[in-house]
């Protein structure tokens, strides 16, 4: 029963393969108008400052469709500011995910509440596990490359368990005819 509980506090209401494909319109449709994203291994790979041509184009995309942005990430390095800067997006960080601080400075940045707000990020324990914990909702994809510190590299595996016996909370909701690519 309690281990239940904390598998259902670590699962994503969605898990996408990429950013591209958690389109902005299904975050609308869930009743959200804000995401506070992660960085590292979300909006860019780790070690990495340039974003892609085709995280660009979601962003582009969350904005046209109404979402405002924050990112929070964890990192501590001046390279988070950097990307922020060059997306203009606000930041957050270090945010000291799943700890609910970073993700409400954020919110009230944003000028939204909890309801009103999902998280994208790659990792259960941080992005997920946080968002839950707020009642966001809560998108989980898939980190865009390999390179992860030693401590996520362990979680990974945990994490990878408790996917493989879980399907995503809201996932059914997801298969809309209404939204093409
Ligand atoms: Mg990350």
């Amino acid at each position: 029963m309690l281990l239940r509980k904390i598998e259902e506090s670590l699962l994503p209401d969605f898990y996408f393969e990429s950013l591209k494909e958690a389109k902005p319109e299904i975050i609308v449709k869930n009743g959200r108008k804000a995401v506070l994203i992660d960085l590292d291994n979300t909006l860019v790979p780790r070690d990495k400052e340039k974003v892609s041509k085709e995280v660009r184009g979601w962003i582009k995309e969350a904005q046209k469709h109404g979402l405002s942005l924050c990112i929070v990430s964890n990192n501590w390095e001046g390279r988070a500011k950097k990307v922020a800067d060059e997306l203009g997006l606000p930041l957050v960080a270090p945010a000291g995910k799943p700890r609910k601080r970073a993700f409400l400075k954020a919110l009230s940045i944003l000028g939204v509440d909890a309801s009103q707000a999902a998280v994208i990020g790659d990792q259960v324990f941080t992005d997920v596990l946080g968002g839950n914990r707020l009642g966001l909702l809560t998108v989980l994809i898939k980190p865009l490359s390999s390179k992860e510190l030693i401590h996520t590299r362990f979680l990974r595996a945990v994490e990878k368990k408790i996917l493989a016996r879980n399907q995503p909370k809201n996932q059914r909701l997801m298969v809309d005819n209404n939204i093409k690519d």
